[in-house]
């Protein structure tokens, strides 16, 4: 479906849940949040209704998310029904990874089609830090499970200045090295991000080049993102740079939102939203009124984000958007 300012919305990002068995610095505090009670929760059988009537208007690349997905009972028999459905091009997972490495296999089985894991550092004690008590060898061995399994896999990665700018060299090596790409993705100011502390994608390329000087832009096709990818001659990985506050990328923009209450953001930047769940509780609710609220939103999205001036910016956390 193409929107009013002439995007093709082809992708939604899907958040199953709002709980974590992390508790990252800049996403969520470290007491937790208030549990949502699942009767607030969409089911599954709601998420495969939107699904359909999704893939009806146009909508047919889909992103699980969380929270932490792989938390939520049943993420994989979701994957499973999300790819039986007629249209669906793909069914991708984003997940921290700490309880990845045993999933991976049935997750194949079920037809995932890509998988990013979210790491912000290489280093055991700063991995704790950041995450709030997570284990990286956990996260480490998922990836590598991934990747022996065939699933195409990526990694996320937020830098930070004074806490792992340093580690910008180590995780192009990575990226090198495992053949995979790692994306840096500046931080924004929602839940507790502060792009003060964040680390300017233009200053990750400066760094890179110095290292690198050989590093060219890759023009190969990645994935539904706005990462601009450069990669060195010769070798399989590549860097994403995602420069959601530097370089808004937001005229490229194909992508609508679902929190895991069933409300459909147009934009990560807005508070407001549609909310589903009257449509879906309705009893002769119907596949089109799901289409028309999806359509609502596709048309209410905004031009472009205002994260610099902050006027009606989100205050939900980005564990319950789904980042
Ligand atoms: N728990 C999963 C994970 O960590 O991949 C999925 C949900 S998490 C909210 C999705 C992504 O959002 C993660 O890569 C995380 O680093 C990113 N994120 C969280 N807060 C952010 C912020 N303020 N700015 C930019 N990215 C953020
Ligand atoms: Fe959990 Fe992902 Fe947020 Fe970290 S970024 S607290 S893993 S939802």
């Amino acid at each position: 479906m193409i929107d009013s300012c002439g995007r093709r919305i082809n992708y939604m990002r899907i958040s199953i849940t709002d709980r974590c068995d992390l508790r990252c610095r800049y996403c969520m505090p470290e007491e937790g949040i208030e549990k949502v009670s699942m009767s607030r929760i969409l089911t599954y059988e709601e998420i495969l209704r939107i699904c359909r009537a999704a893939v009806k208007i146009g909508i047919t690349r889909f992103k699980i998310t969380g929270g932490e997905p792989l938390v939520r009972k049943g993420c994989t028999g979701l994957v499973r029904e999300m790819k039986k459905i007629a249209g669906v091009e793909q069914v991708t997972l984003t997940t921290n990874g700490q309880q990845l490495s045993g999933r991976i296999e049935e997750l194949k089985e079920a037809g995932i089609d890509g998988i990013n894991i979210s790491m912000d550092s290489l280093r055991e004690d700063r991995y704790s830090y950041i995450t709030g008590g997570g284990e990286l060898r956990k996260t480490l061995e998922a990836i590598d499970r991934s990747i022996a399994s065939g699933i195409s896999t990526r990694i996320n990665c937020l830098l930070q200045k004074q806490f792992n700018e340093d580690e910008t060299a180590d995780f192009a090596a990575f990226a090198f090295d495992k053949g995979l790409d790692v994306r840096f993705i500046e931080i924004m100011p929602v839940g507790f991000g502060n792009p003060d502390e964040g680390l300017s994608n233009d200053d990750v390329l400066k760094k890179l080049k110095e290292k690198h000087p050989e590093l060219e832009k890759d023009e190969r096709l990645h994935g539904n993102g706005p990462a601009v990818y450069y990669r060195l001659p010769g070798t399989a990985g590549a860097i994403g740079l995602i420069s959601a506050m530097h370089h808004s990328f937001c005229s490229s923009c194909n992508r609508i939102r679902l929190t895991s209450q069933g409300l459909l953001k147009p934009c990560l930047c807005y508070e407001d939203g549609i909310d589903l769940r009257p449509v879906l509780a309705e009893q002769e609710s119907s596949e089109e009124m799901i289409k028309e609220a999806l359509r609502e939103a596709v048309m209410d999205k905004p031009d472009g984000h205002t994260f610099f001036d902050r006027a009606g910016v989100e205050t939900k956390l980005m564990s319950q958007i789904g980042g």
